[in-house]
C-alpha cells in the first residue's frame, strides 16, 4: 500500500482532472435517473474477485452512471432546497477524504475539529444565543433533530416524576417531515398546530389548553420552524419562547433551510426570539454552502447534550482521558465515528470571508423577489402567497395537479429545469401550486424568466 506506482498516479490525475472539470463547468446537464436494470445492462458486473480496473470503472461512472445524478447545484434545479457548495468547501471535502480523520475524539481529530469549532463559532455567533451555547456538526438536519429531541427528553426525565412516561411534543405542520420521523425514532408523541402559516405563542397556548392532565405532565419540548421547506415561514419565535418560558418547556429550532439566512440584514430580524432556544438545528449544507452532508446543532448548555449522548465503553475511557483536555463530537449528538464534515465549511469560510456568504444569501432572497415580480407580471401566472426567504409558492392560472406534475416531468426530460409541484394548505383544502427554492447566488433572472415561459 506504501509504495507509490504509476497507476496510482495515473488514477489520481484522472480523479483531479474530472474534478476540476466538474467544479468550473459553466453549465452541466440536469441529469435523469434510469431504471436500475438498465444500469445494469449498461455496466454489466463490476464487483469482481479479481475487479473491473480503476480505469475502467471510472469510464462506466463518467459514460453511464454520472449522468442519471440529478446535481444540486444546477441553477435551474429549483426544486425541494437545492444547493450550491463553493469550490473551496469541495475541494477540502477531497482533503477531509484523504486525511482520514476520526472526528468523534480531540485525541485523535484536534486539528479538524478546532477548524470545525471556529465555523460553529461564527455560526453560533449568527444565532445571538448567550456565552456557554455552542454546537456541534452532523449528518444533516435529521440527525441534529433528533440528537435536539433525545437531549431534551433525557433532561426531562431526570425529574423522577416524569421517569418512564413517554413525552410529548409540540409542532405545527409546517414543520418538517424528520420532526415527525425522529419523533417516532425516539418514541415521543407529537402534537401538531394546524396551521402552515406561522405558530404564534398565541396558538401554542391554544393548543396546550386543549390537552388532558396526562398529556400536559408528558408535553416536555416545543419545536418552531426558521424558514419552513415548504414556504420559508419562519414562526414567531419570540412569543413562542416566551409561552416555553413561562410553562418550563424546551424551545427546538429548527432552521435547517432558513438558518443561512440568518446573516442577511434584510431578514435578520425576522428570527427575533431563535437566540432564547435551548437548541438550534441549521444545516450548512443547504443554505452555508457546504458540499454534503453537513448540518448542524446547537444548545444553550452543552451539559444537557453531554448528559444524553455521551457514550460509555471500557474502549472508550482513553479517549475520556486524554480527550479531556479538548472538545469531543461525538458526545453531543448521536453518531460515534463521524467525518470532520465542518472541515469543508471552514476552508471556504476562512478562504472567502463571511462577508461573501452575507451577499451569497442575499442573492437567493433577492432571487425570490424577482420571481415574485415576473410572475405578478405574468398574465396567466399569481402568487399563492408573498415570497418568503428563498421560497415562492405560485399557480398557474386553470391547471389542474396533474398538469404540474406533466410540466415538471417535461422540464426534467428536457435536461433543461427541475422545479416540482408542491401543496398549499388554504383553509380546508390544499392546493396543487408551483414552487421554486433559491439557493444557488448563479440562477439568473433569465432563468427563471425561461422557466415561466414554459408554462404557456
Ligand atoms: C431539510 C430539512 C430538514 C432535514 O434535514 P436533512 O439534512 O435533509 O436531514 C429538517 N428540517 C428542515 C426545516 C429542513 O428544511
Amino acid at each position: 500500500m506504501h509504495h507509490i506506482d504509476i497507476d496510482l498516479i495515473e488514477m489520481t490525475l484522472d480523479v483531479m482532472k474530472y474534478v476540476i472539470g466538474r467544479v468550473s463547468a459553466t453549465e452541466h446537464q440536469i441529469g435523469k435517473p434510469r431504471k436500475s436494470e438498465d444500469l445494469k445492462a449498461l455496466v454489466g458486473d463490476t464487483v469482481t474477485p479479481k475487479g473491473v480496473g480503476g480505469e475502467y470503472a471510472f469510464n462506466l461512472w463518467k459514460e453511464h452512471l454520472a449522468k442519471t445524478n440529478v446535481p444540486v447545484d444546477h441553477p435551474r434545479n429549483l426544486a425541494f432546497v437545492p444547493a450550491s457548495p463553493t469550490k473551496a468547501a469541495i475541494m477540502f471535502d477531497l482533503i477531509t477524504s484523504a486525511s482520514s480523520i476520526h472526528g468523534a475524539y480531540w485525541m485523535e481529530g484536534a486539528g479538524g475539529i478546532f477548524c470545525e469549532n471556529e465555523a460553529m463559532s461564527w455560526i453560533v455567533s449568527l444565532t445571538g444565543m448567550p456565552e456557554g451555547a455552542f454546537g456541534v456538526f452532523t449528518s444533516g438536519g435529521t440527525a441534529a433533530n433528533l440528537s435536539a429531541i433525545v437531549t431534551a427528553r433525557e433532561h426531562w426525565r431526570e425529574n423522577a416524576e416524569f421517569k418512564g412516561e413517554k413525552g410529548l411534543i409540540i409542532t405545527s405542520i409546517g414543520a418538517h417531515s424528520s420532526i415527525k420521523a425522529m419523533a417516532k425514532v425516539a418514541d415521543v408523541d407529537i402534537i401538531l398546530v394546524d396551521s402552515e402559516e406561522h405558530l404564534t405563542g398565541a396558538m401554542l397556548e391554544e393548543t396546550i389548553a386543549t390537552l388532558t392532565e396526562h398529556q400536559r405532565k408528558c408535553l416536555f419540548a416545543v419545536v418552531a420552524t426558521g424558514g419552513t421547506t415548504n414556504a420559508g415561514i419562519i414562526d414567531d419565535l419570540s412569543s413562542v419562547a416566551d409561552v416555553c418560558e413561562a410553562q418550563n418547556l424546551w424551545f427546538h429550532i429548527d432552521a435547517a433551510y432558513g438558518g443561512g439566512a440568518l446573516v442577511a440584514d434584510s431578514v435578520r430580524h425576522l428570527f427575533k426570539g431563535i437566540e432564547r432556544a435551548d437548541s438550534i438545528t441549521i444545516d450548512p449544507h443547504k443554505w452555508m454552502f457546504s458540499p454534503y452532508d453537513c448540518g448542524a446543532v446547537l444548545y444553550r448548555d452543552m451539559e444537557l447534550a453531554k448528559n444524553a449522548h455521551s457514550q460509555q465503553g471500557s474502549y472508550l475511557e482513553i479517549f475520556k482521558d486524554e480527550g479531556a483536555h479538548g472538545f469531543n463530537p461525538t458526545d453531543y449528538q448521536i453518531q460515534l465515528t463521524r467525518r470532520v464534515r465542518g472541515l469543508p465549511l471552514w476552508f471556504s469560510l476562512a478562504t472567502h470571508g463571511t462577508d461573501r456568504y452575507k451577499e451569497a444569501v442575499e442573492r437567493g432572497l433577492e432571487l425570490a423577489q424577482i420571481a415574485g415580480r415576473l410572475i405578478e407580471a405574468h398574465p396567466k401566472l399569481e402568487l399563492v402567497r408573498e415570497p418568503s426567504l428563498s421560497c415562492v409558492l405560485y399557480r398557474r392560472i386553470g391547471w389542474e395537479p396533474e398538469d404540474y406534475t406533466h410540466w415538471t416531468y417535461e422540464n426534467h426530460k428536457k435536461g433543461f429545469a427541475l422545479v416540482t409541484p408542491t401543496k398549499w394548505k388554504n383553509g380546508d383544502t390544499f392546493e396543487t401550486c408551483s414552487r421554486f427554492c433559491f439557493i444557488n447566488p448563479d440562477t439568473t433572472e433569465r432563468d427563471i424568466e425561461m422557466i415561466l415561459e414554459t408554462m404557456e
